[in-house]
């Protein structure tokens, strides 16, 4: 099969389980995002990958052809490390070109890559500058240009935007993904911060706690179909709401019940469940109504921050928020009873 693929992966160091049963299918051309939480394994995975340690069982394989054993420096793939790792006694040029010097390609070829390399990160005319004269955005660029100067089959990148101030490393995850779009180069970053995987990924692998991966899919699909509670609760923000399955179609909240779109498979009545509805999903209208999905409460809370307004509803001790535009604001204020309107479709039922 076409891609890469991971079978039964498991990491250990000494008591320290660092991946878990890890079974993935990267197909080429896309940008994958690793994410999940400080210490589940996501740079361990990625440097399986990349060769620089083995698992402890399990195989990977490129392409088809078993990789498990393969040594780094034979994989042919590019790597963005965190703390970027520069030669400061190198200029940019030769930083960019050094796996081409290694592999003792002629002087003026190498001049001439690096030339197109810049180019392609923007950096034409900056080949002979030393590190020392760069900004932070400029030495990120210069070590993807490095990592990619070997045509690499696989893109790897460990959180190398982290360093970058905010402005900035939203405009370098742009940059970053036009420039993976146009050389259709199959990448793999990784990320603790969910919305740098939802912005550039066109899949994400979500890895729980407790080292294993949680759920894979587009940026979309893991956000509006979480495939359990951690993911709910990471992706994003999420009223999560316990109760107990009643019929086909409902769960029982406290002394509430709200009619959902669907129930997952294998649940029966009365078993107990979390369910799932995005803030912004969730419609607050002035004073009481009566009707399905319609629980009532009094607005403790209004958070405007300019772009968007939270509203936080005290249903009887159960907490609900609401999110909308300024234009969409309801007209409520702090202390007014008030509904909150949960859409059947907007519910998804998690298992607890
Ligand atoms: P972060 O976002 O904080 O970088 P991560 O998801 O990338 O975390 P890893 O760095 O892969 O997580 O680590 C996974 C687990 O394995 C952690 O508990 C970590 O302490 C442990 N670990 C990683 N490398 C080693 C090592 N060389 N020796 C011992 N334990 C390690």
């Amino acid at each position: 099969m076409a891609g890469l693929r991971l079978e039964n992966i498991h990491k250990h160091f000494g008591s320290v389980v660092a991946a878990r049963e890890v079974n993935l299918t990267l197909p080429h051309g896309r940008f994958v995002c690793f994410l999940g939480p400080s210490g589940c394994g996501k740079t361990t995975l990625l440097r399986l990958i990349a060769g620089l340690e083995s698992p402890t069982r399990g195989h990977i394989l490129l392409d088809g052809k078993n990789i498990t054993r393969t040594p780094a420096h034979k994989r042919n793939f590019g790597m963005v490390f965190q703390s970027l790792a520069l030669f400061p006694h190198l200029s940019v040029g030769e930083n960019v070109t050094y796996s081409l010097r290694v592999r003792h390609i002629k002087k003026d070829t190498r001049r001439k890559r690096a030339a197109e390399l810049l180019d392609l990160v923007q950096l034409s005319g900056f080949a002979d500058r030393h590190i020392s004269q760069l900004s932070g955005g400029q030495r990120q660029r210069v070590a993807i240009a490095r990592a990619l100067a070997i045509d690499p089959l696989l893109f790897l990148l460990d959180e190398p935007l982290s360093a970058l101030d905010a402005k900035l490393r939203e405009s370098m995850q742009l940059e970053l993904r036009l420039l993976q779009q146009r050389l259709g180069v199959t990448t793999i970053l990784v990320t603790h911060d969910q919305r740098e995987a939802m912005t550039m990924a066109d899949m994400v692998v979500v890895m729980g706690p407790d080292n294993r991966v949680r759920q894979v899919g587009t940026p979309l699909e893991i956000y509006r179909q979480p495939s359990d509670t951690f993911v709910a609760d990471f992706i994003g923000s999420s009223n999560l709401l316990q109760g107990s399955c009643m019929g086909a179609r409902e769960v029982k909240i406290g002394d509430q019940h709200l009619v959902v779109a669907e129930m997952p498979a294998g649940i029966s009545d009365g078993t107990s469940v979390t369910v799932s509805v995005r803030p912004e999903d969730i419609h607050v209208l002035p004073g009481a109504e009566k009707g399905d999905n319609r629980l009532h409460g009094t607005i403790s809370f209004i958070r405007d921050v300019g772009s968007n307004v939270e509203i936080y509803l005290n249903c009887n001790g159960l907490q609900i928020i609401s999110q909308s535009t300024p234009k969409g604001r309801p007209a409520v204020k702090q202390g007014d009873e008030a509904t909150a309107i949960l859409p059947a479709g907007s519910c998804v039922v998690l298992k607890s």
